[in-house]
């Protein structure tokens, strides 16, 4: 639980009691401040899963202290995204058992996607006591919780995303922040807008879609299927082996992103205004030289179908 403590406290700011207690009881796992209730009889796995998990509600749910009924995704999704964090921190340890990830959000994702897709999807916005399903509940405050923060890191590039995280903590702890504030230190640490993200991944059940139609010579035709827009990184991966990588950002952003770990040394080029269906992509390779051309290399957009994000398109085999 040391290591646990060190990088959390490092992550997502310094928890600040002197205790914290695991109590064996309730149903499942309840959190509460400074302690938890968690049942036994669970592999070590699901023990230290379900340990992690409540604990890190005392960062969003505790200290933070948004309004769980109105924002369940401020605090259940916030708790989801940390724990995901935690947890591949503790493989990569060689802690826990288990797999160390690059990106530890990634199925997340496709459960958000294959949700989506499903048709059963209500918006964030619903109060928890009001989805008309379950399952609709729990992917929207736990699931879509953890990816609209993904989302955020692939907008905002993961340094400054880190850095606007520990903000949104040190600014708002004890103050019971609401989803406004949220977003504001988004904006402020970014110096980007976000309202947009926001209308459309908050406010809606809109996804997002994506689509490389064709290149011909150094012109790449990109195309928006889908109802909510993003600034896209483009990977070219050239037959000489070498990779290079153009990044488009969005007209309503007001900015860009600065450099990041998982994508870097990219070309800045011409935003795309959200209103344009297609973007005509010029880039400093030609269409014989390169061998393959992919609509964010790191997976991290949560692209509905992912399938027309890579030139050349693949025989579709599953979704
Ligand atoms: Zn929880």
């Amino acid at each position: 639980m040391d290591e646990v403590f060190t990088f959390a406290n490092d992550e997502f700011g310094k928890y600040p009691f002197d205790g914290y207690s695991f109590i064996q009881g309730g149903d499942g796992g309840m959190e509460y401040p400074m302690a938890t209730l968690i049942t036994g009889n669970r592999t070590f796995i699901s023990l230290v899963g379900v340990c992690v998990h409540e604990l890190m509600h005392s960062w969003f749910q505790t200290v933070l202290g948004s309004n769980e009924s109105l924002y369940p995704w401020m605090d259940e999704g916030f708790a989801s995204f940390a724990a995901s964090e935690v947890m591949n921190h503790l493989k990569e340890k060689k802690l826990i058992p288990g797999e160390y990830e690059k990106d530890p959000h990634l199925k997340s994702i496709t459960r958000y996607i294959i949700f989506a897709l499903s048709g059963r999807e209500e918006p964030l916005t619903t109060h928890a006591d009001h989805f008309t399903t379950n399952s609709a509940y729990g992917t929207a405050a736990y699931t879509k919780g953890e990816v609209l923060l993904e989302q955020l890191r692939y907008i905002l590039g993961d340094k400054t995303f880190d850095e606007a995280m520990l903000r949104y903590f040190n600014t708002w702890k004890f103050k019971h922040p609401n989803a406004n504030d949220f977003f504001r230190v988004m904006e402020k640490q970014s110096g980007l807008e976000l309202d947009w993200f926001r209308e459309y991944f908050v406010n809606t059940i809109y996804t997002i879609d994506y689509e490389i139609e064709g290149i011909s010579g150094n012109n790449i035709v990109l195309k928006n299927n889908g109802l909510v827009p993003m600034p896209l990184d483009i990977t070219v991966t050239a037959k000489n082996g070498k990779i290079y990588n153009y990044y488009i950002p969005q007209e309503i952003m007001r900015g860009e992103k600065n450099e990041e770990t998982c994508f870097n040394n990219f070309k800045i080029m011409s935003d795309w205004a959200w209103t344009d269906p297609t973007y005509q992509l010029k880039i400093d390779q030609d269409e014989k030289d390169i061998i393959s051309i992919e609509i964010d290399s790191s997976k991290r957009m949560a692209d509905i179908n992912r399938f027309n994000n890579i030139w050349p398109r693949m025989e579709k085999t599953s979704r």
